[in-house]
């Protein structure tokens, strides 16, 4: 039998949990949400280390890579003081790392609990793939592989691909197509990058981390990055990937430092500088240096080891949507209207989450983008369906 709703979300990730919850708090509407997994809010359960990096003491447009308007006007409607708001009335305690990340103080768990919470009396069906939609006579209908559903508003709230071992899958943009509606194939991004053979001399260094400026493109990136038996990775090479498509890119090894300042000592080149031995003499062999006292160098080499504060090289690829912490790409911000999310040409079909074309950097950016598209799209169905109450009335 046909299971009927007034809004049915697909997907019980961070986006369609917090979608039904706001719902749920708001109206009396009829509620669904469909969920491939046995429960809600996996990834958000596994992210960062199980403590969930929820959102970042800046967060402005200038970290997605997206349309910054479209990003702002969604932000501006729910932004991270919202999200910090919400949390705290509700008692999930956070902290604060590196003066920039809000993580969960005890477990992601809660968050999910909250929200599932929130939205009591939402009818949940679990272990339901989604396989199609589409528009008849006023009503969206969804197949699963259990059955069929009916609704007058459907949000499609299936995140992004990455991760499929946890139920990820291009679904919403099989979805999109299904619509007409245009998007840009899923790539991973916040992943490490594999080497070509010239920086395999990277991969000797496997566990070692340091503080790097990193420039792609016209971005510039500065955190920590992790060499690895694979590649390298860390925070500062993850968010590196979300715009490195192919071509190079540079890395400074030596950020905060002028490197002059340390080339009259009489130690050691591996000793002088604020870099760990074992990379400085791996990074010595592979550009041709010999590691002799600093006060030694010739004008040729002084000028030879500058490289290591633009050592600019072309990754050979990246780990793979396994691998990523998100995907890039998603329904064309051109297809929805920023205000509410819903579709510019099929009314009551909203897309929030992963699934839209917003993809943050590392830092929690892509939590927050989760959430505040998911309020905003709430908001406005509940807008809408109680003007169609009220007009019912009269
Ligand atoms: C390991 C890891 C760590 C991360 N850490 C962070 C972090 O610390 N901070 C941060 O901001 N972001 C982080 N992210 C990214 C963040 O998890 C996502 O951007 C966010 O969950 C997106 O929310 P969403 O609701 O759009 O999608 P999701 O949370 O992925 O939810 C989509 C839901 O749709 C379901 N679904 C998909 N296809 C089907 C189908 N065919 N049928 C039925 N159900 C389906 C999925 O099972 C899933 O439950 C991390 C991601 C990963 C993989």
């Amino acid at each position: 039998m046909k299971k009927i709703f007034d809004v049915l979300i697909l997907g019980a990730g961070a986006s369609g949990l917090m979608c039904a919850a706001t719902l749920r708090q708001n109206s009396s509407l009829r509620i669904g949400v469909i969920e491939g997994n046995a429960t809600a809010g996996k990834k958000l359960e596994i992210s960062g280390g199980g403590k969930c990096n929820i959102t970042n003491i800046t967060v402005t447009p200038e970290h997605f890579a997206a349309e910054p308007t479209f990003v702002s006007d969604v932000l501006e409607r729910f932004g991270k003081e919202d999200l910090l708001n919400f949390l705290h009335v509700n008692a999930i305690t956070l902290e604060l790392r590196k003066g920039r990340y809000y993580f969960c103080r005890h477990s992601a768990k809660e968050i999910t609990a909250l929200l599932l919470r929130d939205a009591q009396g939402v009818d949940f069906y679990y272990g339901h793939q989604i396989e199609s939609a589409a528009y008849e006579s006023g009503y969206y209908r969804v197949t699963t592989d259990q059955g069929l559903f009916s609704t007058r508003h459907l949000v499609i709230a299936t995140g992004g691909a990455s991760y499929r071992q946890i139920g990820a899958s291009d679904i919403g943009l099989r979805l999109a197509e299904g619509f007409q509606m245009r998007y840009t194939p899923f790539m991973p991004a916040l992943v490490g990058l594999s080497l070509q053979k010239e920086q395999f001399w990277m991969k000797t260094l496997s566990g070692i981390s340091c503080a790097v400026r990193i420039r792609v493109g016209n971005k510039t990136l500065e955190e920590e990055m992790l060499f690895t038996h694979r590649g390298i990775s860390g925070p500062a090479v993850l968010s590196a990937s979300l715009y490195w498509k192919k071509g190079e890119i540079c890395i400074n090894f030596l950020p905060h430092d002028a490197l002059h300042v340390f080339l009259d000592s009489k130690k050691l080149l591996s000793t002088a500088l604020p870099l760990s031995k074992r990379f400085m003499k791996a990074f010595l062999e592979h550009i041709g240096l010999e590691d002799k006292p600093c006060n030694r160098l010739s004008v040729s080499e002084r000028s030879i080891l500058k490289c290591l504060q633009s050592y600019c090289f072309a990754p050979a690829g990246n780990f793979g949507f396994s691998k990523a912490e998100v995907s890039r790409g998603g329904i064309s911000l051109d297809e929805l209207d920023a205000a509410t999310l819903m579709s510019r040409r099929h009314p009551k079909l909203y897309c929030i989450g992963e699934v839209v074309d917003v993809t943050g950097e590392l830092g929690g950016y892509n939590f927050q983008w989760a959430f505040s598209s998911a309020v905003v799209c709430a908001r406005h169905i509940d807008a809408m369906s109680s003007v169609s109450y009220k007009k019912s009335k009269h």
